[in-house]
């Protein structure tokens, strides 16, 4: 089969490998049949995420066809449409008995990153019953692509780790598809403002559409003025870090109001200055974290009924085959006015 392969720090390669075999009895093979590149492959591939070793299959989202079970497998057969789950987890170690999937003692997020991924013609999914999902009859399965990760990160750790209510000011630092995710899921819950921030002119643009009610160009060089002026003075009930770099975090401290929240999506590669000395009196929390797609059943309700526009999410489509395409239209997300690309198995 065929497979977009890690080479090491910038080099990638879409080559035949050989097919993917059953190896315990909780495994299924998943023939791949929509599948999408994140953020963090482009990490990967810049060699941020050192754990990825040379000849790893990338890839962590996906839909597609149950091809092989295992034996012990109860909840799948072969020819069940599933969605993939960013994170594998067991169902029974002491993290997952407690939704914390992203720490299962025998999962969390390895696809892509420490066992071969979804950018593959084919895909071994371990422990099949939890870290897949039945998709519905008539779903629409590229919308559901956007459900293995983007979404539920942007709700688990945007939306409800910094407690989104009704009649909130919420902020959200980053306008890329994890920013977006955040957009579309925090009004769920009503808030008055959503204030999106960005450097990119077109995501500001499109974040209108999707339900922002204000939008700021981090590049006029007076984002926390701005941010101030659209709350009375007072800053935003919640802030919503989507980007992962030092500047967006210390703005996202800087326009928090008193007894907000600052919930912080990004991946960091370097530490942030923490202004403790401000935040300790203003009653702030903080909170950060690896999603645990512990409410993937329940967007996935949403997207069905239409309450959840996943598909806007979805800008370019290509073949699986030209992966090396969608790659340089995804790297360029600016220029080519990315969010995200499916890429469709023939
Ligand atoms: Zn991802
Ligand atoms: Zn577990």
């Amino acid at each position: 089969m065929k497979a977009l392969v890690y080479n090491g720090p910038g080099k990638k390669e879409w080559k035949e490998v050989p097919q993917p075999k059953i190896n315990k009895p909780t495994d299924v093979i998943v023939k791949i049949t929509n599948t999408t590149i994140c953020g963090t492959d482009l990490h990967i591939l810049k060699g941020d995420v050192p754990a990825v070793t040379q000849g790893r299959v990338l890839g962590h989202e996906g839909v597609g066809v149950v091809d092989e079970v295992g034996a012990a497998v109860k909840n799948f057969k072969k020819g069940d449409k599933v969605l993939i789950s960013c994170i594998t987890s067991c169902g029974s170690c002491k993290n997952c008995k407690r939704q914390l999937y992203s720490h299962c003692d025998d999962g969390g997020w390895i696809l892509g990153h420490l066992i071969d991924g979804t950018q593959a013609e084919y895909v071994c999914i371990p422990h099949a019953d939890n870290s897949l999902y039945p998709i519905p009859d008539g779903a629409d399965e590229e919308a559901l692509v956007m459900l293995s990760d983007i979404l539920p990160t942007g709700f688990e750790i945007g939306v409800l780790a910094g407690r989104v209510k009704p009649g909130d000011t919420v902020a959200i630092v980053g306008a890329g598809p994890i920013g977006m995710a955040s957009l579309l899921t925090a009004q769920f819950y009503s808030p008055s403002k959503i204030i999106m921030l960005d450097t990119d002119v077109n995501r500001l643009e499109v974040s209108k559409t999707f339900g922002a009610t204000d939008v700021i160009n981090v590049a006029d060089g007076n984002a926390i003025e701005q941010v101030l002026k659209l709350t009375d003075g007072i800053g935003v009930d919640v802030a919503i870090e989507a980007v992962g770099i030092p500047a967006t975090f210390e703005l996202c401290q800087k326009t928090v109001a008193a007894g907000g929240n600052i919930a912080n999506v990004g991946v960091h590669g370097k530490s942030v200055e923490l202004h403790i000395e401000e935040l300790w009196i203003k009653n702030i929390n903080i909170s950060m974290g690896l999603v645990n797609t512990n409410t993937t059943s329940l967007l996935m309700k949403t997207v069905q009924s239409g309450k959840l526009g996943a598909s806007k999410l979805i800008t370019h489509h290509f073949a699986l085959d030209d992966i090396i395409s969608a790659y340089d239209v995804f790297g360029n997300a600016a220029k080519e006015k990315a969010l995200k690309v499916i890429l469709k198995a023939s």
